[in-house]
């Protein structure tokens, strides 16, 4: 039976302004959704042009935590938290302390970790203040440190998925365009390489690419032509929006499946790639390992179940692309509306057991 289709935002459940004079901390924490558990997400520091733009960035990264962390089966809500980068020169010590101060004040309905502009270091000192933080170095056997390999191995499953669905083949003797070989991008290139899969990649770092070619006998190209290149699968690990307009006509790939947030450049991207039969393998579904590791440690589970839930990566796309084909909805649209079902605990009858 279908059922309604994802084409609105959800508002948030409570907006907390920081504003600490003191040490110049400024910005917000979003609580988008706290129904399955805390809120859980990154805290970004960034130069915005104004208090709107950060708003409007800190809305649309929390709400976009619930869905990620709905379908990645964790007992977790979505929020995120963006502070405005203080003009000057600034104690950062001080304004992570006071951070760590206003995300205690929410009791643990809202828990944080690293984003873009946030390190290890600035979430020890947030530790100094509260103990909801995650993204701490790890001890020894228990889950935490670099997420990186951990994204990387939940695409990697997704994309044995994704490949055997759409050509009816396994990785072996597939050609992967992965763009982009920073810390997931890498380790990607690994396992596919263990895999049997032939490598065709785009590394502005000259240095990096060399060692792909040396390591994985891969093929280098520029990033511009690496949409057009003859591969089976594409794997955005570099940017977000690459998949726009143009891009969809440019792409040979049947494929689509990487790391990088925001593939679409719009959701109507995700249609467009359906209506020319690309299977498009929704991004935060993807690269939920790494905030699987995170939610991992903060939840005390062990390293063996970290490494089931993004083994479990696998199959949550294959249902997300079942539910799409049974309601003839693009991927994109089907994982959009299985995590909101999933929020309000409803699960869609064309998924019931
Ligand atoms: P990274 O910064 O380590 O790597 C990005 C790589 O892309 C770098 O090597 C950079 O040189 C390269 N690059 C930049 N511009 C490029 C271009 N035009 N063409 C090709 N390559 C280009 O980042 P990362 O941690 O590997 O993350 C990659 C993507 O995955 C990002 O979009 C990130 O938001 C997303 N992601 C990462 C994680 C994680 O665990 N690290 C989790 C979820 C999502």
């Amino acid at each position: 039976m279908p059922f309604d289709r994802a084409s609105h935002s959800h508002p948030p459940e409570e907006i907390v302004p920081l504003d600490d004079p003191q040490s110049g901390l400024r910005g917000m924490i979003v609580l988008h959704s706290t129904l399955l558990g805390p809120a859980a997400g990154g805290c970004r520091v960034w130069r915005y042009d104004s208090e709107r733009d950060a708003a409007r960035d800190a809305l649309r990264l929390a709400e976009g935590m619930s869905y990620k962390n709905a379908l990645a089966g964790l007992p977790l809500g979505g929020g995120k938290a963006v502070i405005c980068q203080p003009a000057g020169q600034f104690d950062r010590s001080a304004l992570f302390r006071a951070f760590g101060r206003a995300v205690a004040a929410l009791g643990g309905r809202y828990v944080t970790a690293e984003d873009v502009g946030t390190s290890v270091g600035d979430m020890l000192q947030v530790a100094e203040t509260t103990g909801h933080v995650a993204g701490l170095p790890a001890r020894p056997g228990m889950p935490g440190g670099d997420p990186s390999p951990w994204t990387a191995l939940g695409v990697f499953r997704a994309m044995e998925v994704a490949v055997q669905r759409r050509l009816g083949t396994d990785l072996r003797g597939a050609t992967v365009a992965v763009q982009g070989l920073g810390h997931v991008g890498f380790a990607l290139c690994d396992l596919l390489y263990q895999a049997g899969a032939r490598l065709i990649v785009a590394e502005p770092r000259k240095a990096v690419a060399a060692k792909a070619v040396a390591l994985f006998g891969a093929e280098v190209t520029t990033s511009s032509r690496l949409l057009a290149a003859p591969a089976d699968v594409f794997a955005p690990c570099a940017l977000g929006g690459v998949i726009d307009k143009a891009a969809v006509r440019r792409l040979h790939a049947k494929i689509v499946c990487g790391a990088a947030n925001n593939q679409l450049a719009t959701p109507q991207q995700g249609l467009d790639l359906a209506a020319r039969n690309v299977l498009y393998a929704p991004d935060y579904l993807v690269n939920a390992g790494g905030i699987i590791n995170v939610a991992a440690e903060y939840l005390g589970w062990s390293e063996a179940e970290a490494r089931q839930r993004v083994e479990g990566i696998g199959p949550r796309l294959a249902e997300v692309l079942d539910l799409a084909e049974a309601n003839r909805m693009a991927p994109n649209e089907a994982a959009d509306t299985l995590a909101r079902s999933l929020m309000a605990d409803k699960r869609p009858t064309s998924l019931a057991a």
